[in-house]
């Protein structure tokens, strides 16, 4: 699931940041476009600005050509006599036109003017071109009529007589700087330059900047300056000797854009043109504001994907560590539960070691007796010192309830040992707190060698746990060490018991228990035998503890009391005299609430006297059970007599005796086998006085010999089952023992 979720965010991511690219690449792409467009838009600004430059130009030009032509009428038939005159009579207009002067020229050169002037200027183009019938407006000259040869610019027409000959050349002159002042027109707020050129590229008239100087020649002045103009220098004068209107840009210092278009004087017979030149930057300024938006509004829209992406990461960062703790995380022990373990195996690059399936003994113990949460607390408990006994490199988990599973990465199986005691010794530790007993850590202990399934390596270190809780001297047992023939034959038993049952194959056996004052029956042990269908027997030792473990065992008690009960009643049908019958009841019979009235049924069923029928109970099977006193109470007060069963085994307690709701002690075998050493007859001496102080009726169990009965008839037991006397015998025969 990791894997994939992982997998689906990076998708997530992915798409996101293609989308990002995507939005952000439209961005720029249309801020490019808007950007041409705008350039555009200026370069025709630049071109409506070029043309109504042209246009003031032509105008303010033409207003002179007009007054030039409507002095020309007066200028008609002038001799050298009267020229001065004439022109005299025109002086008035000079100041209102800002002019220098008016001149004539005659067909042989001689020129006379307002100002008192008189000179050959034959050898003038704009003479010449007047001769030919052209009006001409010149460039910058020196002039030939004053001595300073100020720089002019001269402007003429031809004069026509009735044949329409050219008789001679009107003209009007200019102070070049004036001519040039008065043509001024400002374009693009004062940053743009202007200026008129010829097609050689004569300067004419420069406006708006000092850049260019009159007189000097544009290509060469602009070729000049930088040597990417060629190609712009090119394109203008092929441009110019098209006439045609055309804009571009050049290089003067920075990246200037230029427009050129043709003005049309003196009715045609002279072309200028007006070039308008603006620098790039103040051309491109006015898109920046606008390119500045959209630039911002790709930022804004980039950060803001980013922010998303940003917060989307964060937030499945967060689902995933929640994930992960829902996942790895044990709800009580706020540690590891099995599913990290496994993780953290997996993470392992050795798995050599020992995989320990742990649980504890009689845990329920400890809820019965102290609550629901003072179990919750030890299993927190045992967490924190299975976390603090951890070393580098190894692992634990809680998998449910009282059940743990660690790794330890031991190599030696006695150092393993050592740490395990250790580990029970603090749990016990933390167990006597609470004062419930029995309670004790078990385990099933399998070792890895690297290769092994985890999963499986768990399970056989489980197994090996459930043997171990068989065992009753040592906590742990090893998987390797077990002996899985039985194991298996165990596993065959328990699969045969239902079938076993219900065809009747377990069968009651009875050990007569004898007085030892009378020598005679006083009563018998019910113990079972399991009868195989070749015959053969199965004794209670092979699957009494296997049943005992899973719980079946109940029902095999609960079949023994009831089987017993019938016979008891048969005998009595019979008119046979009866004796009390002992029946063994396992821990796991006790558990169920109801099975007192279960029993009670069942005697009242048979129609005997509870009288008849004993319950024998070891110490192990009250051990920690809440409410037993009550629950034997019960039982007693029907009438049934409890034995306590295998006094002397494990750890026979005084308080046990003390509990006061036995009838009789059963005094194991092993106290009787050590009749005949002192400290044994000692022991079995105290032991029996005890029992009698309390009121307690004393059996002897797994008597064999004389001796022991000896010793038993002195210290006053009152009844004796052993093989000295019978052993457990079959229903048939135990009735002729009766008869007998
Ligand atoms: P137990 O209740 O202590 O039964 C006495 C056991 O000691 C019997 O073993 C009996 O055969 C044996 N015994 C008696 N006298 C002598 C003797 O002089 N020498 C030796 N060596 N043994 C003697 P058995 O029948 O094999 O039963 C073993 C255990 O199985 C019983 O111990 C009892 O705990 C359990 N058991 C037997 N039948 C039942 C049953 O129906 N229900 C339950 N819950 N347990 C049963
Ligand atoms: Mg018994
Ligand atoms: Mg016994």
């Amino acid at each position: 699931m990791d894997e994939r979720s992982k997998g689906e965010n990076g998708k997530k991511v992915i798409s996101m940041l293609v989308v990002l690219i995507t939005i952000v690449v439209t961005v720029l792409f249309s801020s490019y476009l808007i950007s041409k467009e705008l350039e555009q838009q200026l370069q025709h600004n630049l071109e409506d600005v070029a043309n109504q430059n042209a246009l003031a130009l032509h105008n303010k030009i033409h207003s002179n050509y007009q007054l030039l032509q409507s002095l020309s009428t007066e200028v008609q038939h002038v001799t050298p006599d009267t020229i001065d005159e004439t022109l005299q009579s025109f002086t008035i207009f000079l100041e209102d036109y800002d002019l220098k002067r008016f001149a004539y020229s005659f067909p042989d050169g001689t020129s006379y003017s307002t100002d008192g002037g008189v000179a050959n200027l034959s050898y003038r183009e704009f003479f010449k071109r007047g001769y030919e019938g052209k009006g001409t407006i010149t460039g910058i000259l020196n002039d030939a009529l004053e001595e300073h040869h100020d720089q002019v610019n001269v402007m003429t027409i031809p004069i026509y007589d009735e044949q329409g000959n050219v008789e001679g050349v009107f003209g009007l002159t200019y102070d070049s700087q004036n001519f040039n002042d008065a043509l001024q027109i400002e374009s693009f707020d004062g940053h743009g330059y202007s200026c008129a050129i010829n097609d050689e590229g004569q300067i004419l008239v420069a406006m708006g900047n000092d850049r260019f100087q009159l007189s000097e020649n544009l290509f060469t002045d602009v070729l000049g300056t930088d040597e990417r103009n060629t190609e712009a220098i090119a394109n203008l004068q092929q441009q110019i000797a098209d006439k045609s209107s055309d804009g571009g840009t050049f290089y003067l210092d920075e990246k200037h854009y230029y427009y050129c278009t043709p003005v049309k004087l003196l009715e045609g017979d002279v072309t200028w043109y007006m070039l308008t030149i603006i620098p790039a930057d103040v051309l491109e300024s006015r898109a920046a504001p606008v390119q500045q938006k959209l630039y911002l509004m790709a930022l804004a829209v980039t950060i803001f994907i980013l922010l998303g992406v940003v917060i989307f990461l964060m937030l499945s960062r967060e689902r995933k560590k929640l994930m992960r703790r829902y996942a790895y995380e044990d709800p009580l022990t706020k540690g590891a539960n099995y599913a990290k373990f496994c993780v953290d195996m997996r993470k392992k690059r050795n798995l050599q070691g020992y995989v320990v399936a742990m649980d504890i003994m009689n845990f329920n113990h400890i809820n019965i007796a102290a609550g629901k949460a003072a179990g919750d607390r030890m299993i927190c408990d045992i967490w924190q010192i299975l976390a603090e006994e951890l070393q580098p490199d190894e692992a634990a988990g809680h998998v449910r309830e009282d059940v743990f599973v660690l790794f330890l990465n031991i190599e030696e199986k006695e150092v393993l040992i050592e740490r395990l005691k250790r580990l029970s010794e603090r749990i016990n530790h933390r167990s006597k707190a609470l004062q419930v007993r029995g309670i004790h850590a078990r385990y099933g202990i399998y070792e890895m060698q690297g290769t092994e399934d985890l999963e499986d390596a768990y399970s056989k270190a489980q197994i090996a746990r459930e043997q171990a809780r068989a065992e009753r001297e040592q906590h742990y047992v090893f998987y390797h060490e077990m002996d899985h023939e039985k194991l298996q034959q165990d596993q065959q038993l328990e699969e045969r018991f239902d079938e076993a049952l219900a065809a009747g194959d377990f069968e009651v056996w009875y050990q007569p228990k004898y007085s030892v004052a009378s020598g005679e029956i006083v009563g018998s042990e019910a113990l079972v035998r399991w009868r195989e269908k070749d015959g053969s027997l199965i004794s209670p030792g092979r699957f009494i503890p296997l049943f005992e473990q899973n719980g079946m065992i109940a029902r095999l008690d609960e079949y023994m009391f009831r089987a017993v009960c019938r016979q008891q009643a048969q005998w009595l049908a019979q008119g046979r005299r009866i004796y009390p019958v002992s029946i063994n009841l396992s821990r796991a019979s006790l558990y169920y609430a109801d099975v007192v009235d279960k029993y009670q049924a069942i005697i009242q069923e048979s129609g005997i006297s509870p009288a008849y029928i004993q319950l024998e109970i070891t110490e192990s099977a009250i051990e920690g059970r809440t409410g037993i006193r009550e629950l034997l109470e019960k039982f007693r007060s029907m009438g049934i007599r409890i034995l306590m069963d295998d006094f002397g085994t494990g750890y026979s307690s005084l308080a046990t005796l003390n509990m006061r709701c036995f009838d009789t002690l059963k005094l194991d075998k092993s106290l009787i086998d050590h009749i005949g050493d002192q400290n044994g007859e000692t022991l079995l001496c105290y032991v029996i006085s005890m029992g009698q102080h309390l009121g307690l009726h004393i059996t002897a169990e797994g008597v064999e010999n004389n001796m022991q009965l000896d010793f038993l008839k002195e210290n006053h037991c009152d009844d004796i089952q052993g093989f000295l006397f019978a052993k457990p015998m079959p229903v048939e025969e135990f009735e002729q023992r009766l008869n007998g």
